[in-house]
Formats: C-alpha cells, sequence, structure tokens
C-alpha cells in the first residue's frame, strides 16, 4: 500500500520512514503514540483533493492533522494499519491580508503565531491566542473551535471565521472563502466543520477577521484570598473596564511551582503568597488610555480590600514574563508525568461552588493526589487537573486518574456542565460524550456525519463511535 501511494501521489508527498512517522503519530503530552500507513505532506488544495480521492479508492480511513497540539487524542491515528495521516504543514501560505476589508485568507497549515507576527507586520490583529500558538495551525484551531486568553473580548474561533475552503470526504472542494461579514443566503454551511475535528472534511484554508491593533495592553498579577473573590473581581471588572478587558485568568498558588518546574530561571512576579491569583488584561487602540483605566480600577478593588497585592507591568517584557507562569503551568503539570487533564465549562455564577464541590469530590477517591484548578474564568471555563503522587506504576497513576475523572463528571452532571470547553472530544473523551448524548442529538450529528461522509472515512472514531473505527 505505501508503494501504491508513493507512485500515485509522488515520493514527495509520502512518508513512511517509520522514524519520520513519529512525530506526527504521538500526542503533545507524550502519553500516547501509535502509528499509521503513511503520512501524506500535499503542498496545496488540489494536492489535498487527490490524496483524500487516493484513500478513498483504497479504502484507507484519513487522520487530518495541523500542529499536533490538540489535547484529546484526535490529530493521532488509533487503528495504524488502516489510517493514514494527512498533515495540512506544508500548506503554509498566507494568500492575502486585507487591511481595509479588516480580513485575510490564509492556508490551514499556518502556524498561529507565525500568522498573527505576518498580520501584525500589517498593523493588524488576530487575536486567537493559546499557549500552543507557536505550534498550532489555524486548520486545526478551525476544526477545534480553539478557544484561548482572548475569548472573553473576541469570542471563539468560530467568531472570527468568515469563509472556508474545505476537501470534503469523496475529494470535491467547498469553495466558501468569502470574506462577507453579513450573508444570510441560507444554512450558513462553513459551520459543520468548524469544531468538527475533521470528521467531515479536510480545512484547507480561512478567511479570517481581523481587529484593529490593540497599541495599548495593560498587564496586572493580583493576588487574592479566594476563587470567591476571584469570581467577584470578574464582575466588577466587566462592569468598570467594560469592553475593553481581553483576558481574565485564575490561577492556584502552585502555579507559580508548576511554572518554575518548566522555566526554573522565571523571577517571581509577586511577594507574598496567596491562595488565588488573577491575571487580568485590559487592551484598546486609538484615544483610549489603558493604562489610566487599569490604574484607577485596581485603586478602587484595593482599597475595598478585594485585591491584597498587585503588580501592573511596566514594560513588554515584563508582561511576558506574567503571562510566562500561566503558559509554564502546563509543562510544569507535564514535567510530573501521566495526568488528569478536564477542560470544563459551568455557569460563571457557580463556578467556584463548582471547582469546591469537584475538588473535594476528588480528594474523597484518590487523596494522595494534587488538584490543580485554574483557566479562563471569565468564560466559565476552568481546568481541574489532578497530578498523581510520585513514584507510583503507570497501572496505579491509571487507576486514580480514572477514578478521579469519575468523580469529577459526576458533580459537572449535578451543575449541567460541558466536558469539553474548548479542547473539543477527540478519542480521548468520546465515552464521556456518548454517554451524555441526548437521542435527538445523537440522531442530528450521526444523519449528518452519514450525509457529507458516506463511507465514514474521515477521521473514524473521532468524536462518536459509528461503528467503522478502521
Ligand atoms: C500548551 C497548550 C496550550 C493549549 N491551550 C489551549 C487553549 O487555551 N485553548 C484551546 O482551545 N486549546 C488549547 N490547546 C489545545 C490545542 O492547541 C488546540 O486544540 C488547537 O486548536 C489545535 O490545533 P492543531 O493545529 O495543533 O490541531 P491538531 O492537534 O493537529 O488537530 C486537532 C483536531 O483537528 C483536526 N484537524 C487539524 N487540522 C485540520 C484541518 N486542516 N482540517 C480538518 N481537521 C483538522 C484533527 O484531526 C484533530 O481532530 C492547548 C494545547 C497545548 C499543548
Amino acid at each position: 500500500m505505501q508503494q501504491t501511494l508513493k507512485t500515485r501521489l509522488g515520493d514527495d508527498m509520502v512518508l513512511t520512514d517509520p522514524a519520520e512517522l513519529l512525530r506526527f503519530c504521538r500526542d503533545w503530552h507524550g502519553d500516547v503514540t501509535s502509528g499509521a500507513v503513511a503520512v501524506l505532506r500535499p503542498r496545496s488544495t488540489e494536492e489535498v483533493s487527490a490524496a483524500v480521492k487516493t484513500c478513498l479508492e483504497f479504502g484507507l480511513a484519513i487522520v487530518p492533522q495541523g500542529g499536533n497540539t490538540g489535547l484529546v487524542l484526535g490529530a493521532i491515528p488509533d487503528q495504524s494499519e488502516r489510517q493514514v495521516v494527512i498533515s495540512l504543514e506544508r500548506m503554509n501560505r498566507i494568500r492575502k491580508i486585507d487591511a481595509d476589508d479588516f480580513s485575510a485568507v490564509v492556508e490551514a497549515g499556518c502556524i498561529l503565531s507565525e500568522l498573527k507576527d505576518a498580520i501584525a507586520a500589517q498593523g493588524m490583529f488576530f487575536p486567537l491566542a493559546l499557549g500552543a500558538q507557536g505550534s498550532c495551525r489555524i486548520g486545526g484551531n478551525v476544526s477545534t473551535n480553539a478557544g484561548g486568553i482572548n475569548v472573553l473580548k473576541y469570542g471563539m474561533t468560530r467568531e472570527l471565521v468568515l469563509g472556508l475552503e474545505v476537501v470534503l470526504p469523496d475529494g470535491t472542494i467547498f469553495e466558501g472563502l468569502s470574506t462577507l461579514r453579513k450573508d444570510n443566503r441560507g444554512i450558513d454551511l462553513k459551520q459543520l466543520f468548524i469544531g468538527a475535528e475533521g470528521t467531515l472534511g479536510i480545512v484547507t484554508a480561512v478567511a479570517v477577521k481581523l481587529m484593529p491593533n490593540p497599541d495599548q495592553v495593560a498587564t496586572a498579577l493580583l493576588g487574592l484570598a479566594s476563587l470567591d473573590d476571584a469570581i467577584s473581581l470578574y464582575r466588577r471588572a466587566r462592569r468598570d473596564c467594560c469592553d475593553l478587558m481581553s483576558a481574565f485568568e485564575f490561577m492556584p498558588p502552585l502555579a507559580f511551582t508548576l511554572a518554575r518546574e518548566a522555566i526554573p530561571d522565571l523571577p517571581m512576579p509577586i511577594a507574598g503568597d496567596y491562595p488565588a491569583y488573577v491575571l487580568m488584561e485590559i487592551s484598546g487602540s486609538g484615544l483610549v488610555d489603558v493604562s489610566d483605566l487599569m490604574e484607577r480600577f485596581l485603586e478602587g478593588v484595593m482599597e475595598s480590600g478585594l485585591v491584597l497585592d498587585g503588580v501592573v507591568a511596566t514594560s513588554h517584557a515584563q508582561a511576558r514574563n506574567l503571562w510566562l507562569f500561566r503558559e509554564g503551568m502546563n509543562e510544569g503539570q507535564a514535567k510530573r508525568g501521566t495526568h488528569l487533564r478536564t477542560d470544563i465549562s459551568v455557569p460563571l455564577s457557580r463556578l467556584a461552588d463548582f471547582v469546591r464541590d469537584a475538588e473535594q469530590a476528588v480528594l474523597d477517591v484518590v487523596p494522595d493526589c494534587t488538584n490543580v484548578s485554574y483557566g479562563h474564568v471569565g468564560d466559565g471555563n476552568v481546568h481541574l487537573n489532578v497530578l498523581p503522587p510520585a513514584g507510583l506504576s503507570p497501572q496505579e497513576r491509571l487507576d486514580r486518574i480514572t477514578a478521579a475523572k469519575y468523580a469529577i463528571n459526576a458533580v459537572l452532571d449535578d451543575y449541567s456542565g460541558s466536558i469539553s470547553a474548548e479542547h473539543g472530544i477527540g478519542r480521548l473523551k468520546r465515552e464521556d460524550f456518548e454517554k451524555r448524548l441526548d437521542p435527538a442529538r445523537r440522531g442530528l450529528l450521526s444523519a449528518l456525519k452519514h450525509a457529507i461522509d458516506p463511507t465514514l472515512m474521515m477521521n473514524p472514531g473521532c468524536q462518536l463511535n459509528l461503528g467503522r473505527n478502521s
């Protein structure tokens, strides 16, 4: 089969050497390694279409891949003998940046940070921002409907997409790269592919919305007495800073320890220990004075005792260091070995109660584990991660992770929350997702999948188990 693929698609497109396949077949944390018949790396939409048609002809299932930073095992095969990876990494051209139109058209394989830099060089701003932005690719961001730190002000990826070009499971090219902001000609088909995690087609290019560059940014790290206080602070900031607040992240004290395990020389930004921390950002452009707004806001909340201590970045480098704590946390947790990662949302008004109840539920079943709750509090999105202690066997770790997950999900169901606020379902959360699907929703999802991908070749086993997993 490998030789057939090479003959059909050319040696340049097809990788088969197991050593070369490895980076496409291992997840970001290194928890899971699989394999693939081959990795196909097309350079154009037409080559993607040809690759898809060839796979269809030979009954090979396709796992689309962007930067492979997804955290739910959606981008790596689980049936290595019947699946190929189609990597978009070589489709990384910026087709157009139009400052007058506040839009850009880019290929799916553009790395998010490179895309943001190219747009910034034209004096514009693309607001999607996440810890993985140096590796994730815009097609992956669209396919997972990624969130990140700026959702508060700019929304999820879905709200930043104007149009899509997609190769459908039969190889047809769906040309929907419109940059119109208003277009109510019937059902908005691009929405089908946003958040579909590669189960309905391969996104090859994206038309995105651009914003004016927020040339003023004020960043502050604040120490508080509790998560309840962090939520009160958020409510007050929403009113006092209105639409200018672009990020509001909650972190526990352990954040600093974890970040410094990943980045040992990271300077401590704040003296003293506090039970809760908030990293807050206000940004704006034009005639607004963002520093003054931050100063006046902090004066008020410190006077009232809601904020116990705080530091405001006075330079871009200082702001970057504050963010490194938030970003370094992820790597620090990865260094502690396999652990439970959750990506939960509940109504904001119930977030503090949920975290309290869920953390207690975890400690009831796995008392030797450590809870780490942090996240995009303004979006009601918390990552309640559970770190098993060092020195356990892989099976002992897995048992604790499984017990903690069931305990958290049971509490989450009581709060009518979501098991996936941002990261998607992939293969990792499929079982938990399917268990919670009501028949009407399952019926619709299944009907859509069968209509668009009748041979079930696109990312089988991702999101839903529809009977063909190879
Ligand atoms: C350190 C770190 C921080 C993170 N922070 C956040 C965060 O704040 N918010 C957030 O939402 N996520 C976050 N993530 C998760 C991840 O970065 C996002 O889900 C991201 O959008 C995935 O992009 P990717 O290019 O890496 O996609 P991949 O991992 O390659 O793929 C993800 C899914 O999309 C499918 N896919 C990829 N490209 C295409 C395509 N062109 N067409 C069709 N399907 C495709 C894959 O099959 C897979 O199902 C983080 C991850 C890491 C490692």
